[in-house]
């Protein structure tokens, strides 16, 4: 008696179903916007210059708890200290946000790409890639 209950309480359920609005979509067809906190896939800021705002402090890779970033730094011209090589191992990388929370100069933001599906086998972000991107951080 329970199962035909529960058969006749699942029936309506579906018919319910019928008529209401579809939530799924047709992805990649139609894609949704993701909510503005999300976590996708790691961007340097460009600041007026068009350049990073990362001055190689080296905080973001110290809080990373995946150790999946390695920063070489070089000092430009106004002896002010510049990054030199970014490397990013987004294969370790559980986008837990803690290097962007950790950056002093708010250089660096994770973007609401989350396509990062690819048949390269290389996985590592360099800095011209966090400069690239198909989204571009523009400054605060
Ligand atoms: S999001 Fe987390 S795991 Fe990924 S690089 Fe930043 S600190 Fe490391
Ligand atoms: S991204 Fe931010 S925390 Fe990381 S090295 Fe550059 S300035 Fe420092």
């Amino acid at each position: 008696m329970k199962a035909m209950f529960e058969l006749v309480r699942g029936l309506c359920i579906t018919f319910f179903h019928l008529w209401t609005k579809a939530v799924t979509i047709q992805y990649p067809t139609q894609r949704r916007e993701p909510p503005d906190r999300f976590r996708g896939s790691h961007r340097f800021v460009l600041n007026e210059e068009n350049l990073e705002d990362c001055v190689a402090c080296c905080l973001c890779a110290r809080y990373c708890p995946s150790n999946a970033i390695k920063i070489t730094a070089s000092s430009d011209e106004k002896y002010q200290k510049r990054v030199l090589t970014y490397e990013l191992d987004i294969k370790r990388c559980i986008f837990c946000g803690f290097c962007v929370e950790a950056c002093p100069k708010d250089a660096l933001k994770m973007s609401k790409d989350y396509e990062l599906a690819t048949f390269s086998p290389n996985l590592l972000y360099s800095k011209e890639t966090l400069l690239s991107g198909p989204e571009i951080i523009r400054f605060k």
